[in-house]
């Protein structure tokens, strides 16, 4: 076996254990005879499948009865469009700009009501978290929506931001279940699953029950979150083997102790590498201190001829994927879930050697 330490954002690393789960039930899960990629949805077999994924993710994030776990197709940036078709009902949300994808969040919204930026990080290239406070979101406003880990700039909410009394929505697509987080402060919780979770092509909606069953008329029936909780994400045919090999990861962190266990290990593997970029001399870490992602490290060395050393240099020592988004450029290394401390400390010794021999 001949396996790298791949630090890709998206699609990215899955835990092993996983991949050689699903390897050995490739052909014949579990004495049905048959692959999950072959058997019906509908099947008792599936059915049994995706209903613990379900109860293991409610398990892993201790999901609130009140909310209900959508299984859907499209992306991340498919719930762009389906926010604001479900949760505008005066016709006004507000968005905070803290990165790409919360900006196109926002650019999507605006073609469905008033979405107002109340806050955005873009003077500084998004290297830090615009602060909100409850009196800067307007008081007709349906919701409030934040990116909560920019995956391209290396950014994190350090808390949940207060909206007060407002319906917060959060695009959690490079950080659900890293660490634990409070749902029951969040109206809405979305993830595309190929960072964190699963391989593309399913997309995670944790909704509040109160909020289903506003969706503007136009709404295409495939984006209505009340559709898809009644039919329990089985409306149409689900992404069924990207929701099992979502529910193998909610069971190896389980395993592991959960998300307490999950974000300790996180934490330590992003200190590792942090340190080692405040102690550097040529390496720089790109997002002020406060609002470090713990999943997406960003560096540059301020030279571009050198960014592009070290990621040639890096990749050929088998630590790909290391170049930066292609609108920021120098480095980004995502450590998810799956990404091993020994990968974290490996590339901290062949980063220390590429300074020593280019200082
Ligand atoms: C990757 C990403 C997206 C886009 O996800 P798709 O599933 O490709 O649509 C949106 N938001 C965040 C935070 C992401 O990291």
């Amino acid at each position: 076996m001949n396996r790298v330490y791949n630090f890709s954002a998206g699609p990215s690393m899955l835990p092993l254990p996983v991949l050689e789960q699903c390897a050995k039930e490739m052909t014949d899960y579990n004495g049905s005879g048959m692959s999950v990629m072959e058997m019906s949805h509908r099947s008792p077999v599936y059915d049994a499948i995706i209903k613990e994924a379900e109860k293991d993710l409610r398990e892993l994030m201790n999901i609130p009865d009140n909310y209900k776990v959508l299984f859907v197709q499209g992306g991340a940036s498919t719930q762009f469009a389906a926010i604001p078709l479900n949760l505008m009902k005066t016709g006004k949300a507000d968005y905070v700009v803290s990165g790409q994808f919360s900006k196109k969040a926002y650019e999507e919204a605006q073609k469905y009501g008033d979405a107002k930026c109340i806050a955005s990080s873009k003077d500084r290239t998004f290297a830090y978290i615009p602060t909100i406070t409850p009196d800067m979101v307007r008081p007709d406003a349906d919701y409030v929506h934040v990116c909560y880990n920019n995956t391209i700039f290396g950014t994190k909410y350090p808390e949940v931001p207060n909206v007060g009394d407002k319906v917060l929505v959060a695009d959690m697509s490079s950080c659900i279940i890293s660490e634990p987080v409070d749902v029951t402060k969040f109206g809405v919780i979305y993830a595309g699953a190929q960072k964190n979770m699963a391989p593309a092509g399913v997309t995670i909606v944790i909704i509040r029950e109160d909020l289903l069953g506003n969706a503007r008329p136009e709404t295409p029936t495939m984006l209505d979150y009340k559709v898809m909780a009644d039919n329990d994400s089985m409306y149409n045919t689900p992404p069924c083997y990207a929701i099992y090999v979502a529910g193998l990861v909610y069971k190896w962190i389980l395993g592991l102790g959960g998300l307490e266990a999950m974000k300790k290990i996180n934490e330590e593997k992003a200190a590792i590498l942090y340190d080692y970029l405040d102690s550097s001399e040529l390496f720089k870490p790109g997002a002020d201190k406060e609002f470090r992602s713990m999943m997406n490290v960003t560096f540059v060395t301020g030279d571009e001829e050198l960014d592009k050393k070290f990621c040639k240099e890096a990749d050929a020592a088998g630590f790909k994927n290391l170049k930066g988004h292609r609108s920021v450029g120098g480095m980004r290394a995502s450590i998810y879930n799956a990404m091993p401390t020994e990968g974290v400390k490996a590339l901290v010794e062949f980063m220390k050697d590429f300074e020593n021999k280019n200082k």
